[in-house]
């Protein structure tokens, strides 16, 4: 499918002409062509947003509030497209694109909701007769950049809070699903979202540097959010840094899951299950570690292993729980993974079949520190599982980590549970549920090499806007000469 960028409330080539292919990562065929944008053309798309910026801002927040509920019934009106779209581009699951699209729409109706909040303060003053207040103002023109994996949630969770706040939005597709983000645009079009209040921007994989770096230097925008890895957030926030502008990181993970040794160990491996094999294991929020006490490893280990063999993976069209990952290189990323385990001493309970970019839930036991897999991301349909003795050994492990975003903690006893879940490092802690968990009016987001700020409802304002001081003098003033 020929698709176009949105810039300025049109559809938009690339001003050379030029276009970029996506593949579908099991057969190969192209399933996307896209605009490859240049840096004048992300510019144009900045600008436009910022033309489009005073009218948003000043417009009152009923108003901005209607529109973003038009925008998530009309996102849920392309629910076939998405799926569609995500099917071809990223081999994901029909469950996983229903699953991304009522996320979003639901992300759209907390933003909504968040339109008459965007208040301040009085704020006492210790001068006579002044009106003290805090008040959040806009930040002006704001830059999303969304990965491909969850890629509805997470271009719109770029944009929501945003728009949300009276900002006006540059989404930067994912080249990996260019199709999945533009349809996006087009759906807060549909809603009637006044022009250039979202501009959607595609590039090729190789001008990716250089456009992201036009964008961030682009003089009216004033605030960035990036999702995706650790590395490309270190270069983002580098650059941010450089030109002060505030940049909130939403990183990679490396998520933990304690199975202590009074678990319920039928809920613990549905969880473990749903966490390390949902999406094939390509989510930020994955459980990528299990930590299981040796009182129950081997009973835990025996049955999660034997539901992952249980689980059908294949082409996301067809009845499968797992389909494809984003590419061959994920695919050898995560078998190197595995092979470098296995060879120093790691043991497979599941076994990792691969055909082309599927690959089996595999589940890796018996790994210790050294392994590659133990600290490096895998972002794939295989879970590892560290054996420890006791509580502190396993908090330990689970904070042995650079990742920190999410974490889960499976007891019978809460206040062990929770005693436990205090001493974990990370952004986000589940007693008893999945470390895959997202719901709109959360605060979402990690601490150390995952990144910070915060998306989410209410938090996500502070990210979003000013906070100004503001006085009035209601009486003559007393001044020294
Ligand atoms: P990525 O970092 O490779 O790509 C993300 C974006 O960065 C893309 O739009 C790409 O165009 C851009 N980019 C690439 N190179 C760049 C450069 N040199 N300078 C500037 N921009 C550049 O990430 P990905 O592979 O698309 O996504 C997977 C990663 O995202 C995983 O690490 C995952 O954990 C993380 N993730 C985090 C969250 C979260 O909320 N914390 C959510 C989803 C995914």
């Amino acid at each position: 499918m020929n698709i176009q960028m949105l810039i300025g409330g049109q559809e938009a080539a690339a001003q050379s002409g030029a276009r970029f292919v996506r593949r579908n990562p099991i057969s190969g065929e192209a399933v996307t062509q896209a605009p490859a944008a240049s840096t004048a053309d992300a510019c144009r798309a900045a600008d436009a947003a910022a033309a489009a910026l005073p009218a948003w801002a000043a417009l009152g927040p009923t108003e901005r509030r209607l529109l973003l509920l038009r925008a998530a019934d009309a996102l849920e009106r392309r629910m076939a497209d998405f799926t569609d779209a995500m099917a071809g581009e990223t081999g994901a699951t029909a469950g996983w694109a229903g699953f991304n699209v009522r996320l979003a729409a639901g992300i759209l109706r907390e933003a909504a909701s968040m339109t008459t909040q965007v208040g301040g303060e009085v704020i006492p003053s210790d001068k006579p007769g002044c009106l003290a207040m805090a008040v959040r103002k806009p930040a002006g023109v704001c830059l999303g950049i969304a990965p491909w994996n969850a890629p509805v949630i997470l271009g719109v969770r770029a944009v929501a809070m945003p728009l949300a706040c009276g900002n006006t939005v540059v989404l930067k597709a994912s080249e990996l699903c260019p199709r999945t983000h533009q349809l996006i645009g087009a759906a807060l079009q549909d809603a009637g979202l006044p022009a250039g209040v979202i501009n959607v921007v595609t590039n090729a994989p190789a001008d990716a540097a250089e456009v992201v770096s036009a964008l961030i230097a682009h003089p009216a925008v004033r605030r960035i959010n990036f999702t995706g890895s650790t590395r490309v957030g270190r270069i983002i926030a580098q650059q941010c840094a450089g030109l002060f502008k505030p940049a909130l990181l939403e990183l990679g993970g490396k998520a933990p899951f304690l199975v202590l040794a009074d678990a319920d160990l039928n809920e613990a491996v549905n969880a473990a299950a749903f966490g390390a094999f949902m999406n094939q294991g390509q989510i930020c929020m994955s459980t990528e570690r299990i930590v299981v006490d040796e009182a129950v490893a081997d009973e835990f280990v025996r049955r999660l292993a034997e539901k992952a063999a249980s689980l059908p993976a294949g082409d996301p069209r067809e009845a499968v729980v797992l389909g494809s990952v984003i590419s061959a290189e994920a695919a050898d990323h995560v078998m190197a993974l595995i092979d470098d385990a296995v060879t120093q001493g790691a043991t497979l309970r599941s076994q990792p079949e691969r055909q082309g970019c599927i690959l089996k839930a595999t589940v890796l036991d018996h790994v210790k520190p050294g392994m590659r897999i133990y600290a490096e991301e895998s972002f794939g349909p295989v879970v590892t599982v560290v054996r420890v003795r006791g509580d502190e050994e396993a908090i330990r492990v689970a904070n042995d980590t650079e990742y920190d975003l999410a974490a889960a903690v499976f007891s019978r006893d809460i206040a062990r549970a929770l005693k436990v879940a205090e001493r974990i490092q990370s952004g986000i802690c589940h007693i008893n549920g999945a470390t895959v968990h997202d719901e709109a009016q959360m605060p979402f987001g990690g601490v150390k090499d995952s990144g910070w700020g915060r998306f989410g409802g209410r938090s996500a304002m502070a990210e979003f806007t000013d906070l100004r001081w503001i006085t009035v003098e209601t009486q003559p003033g007393h001044y020294p000469f």
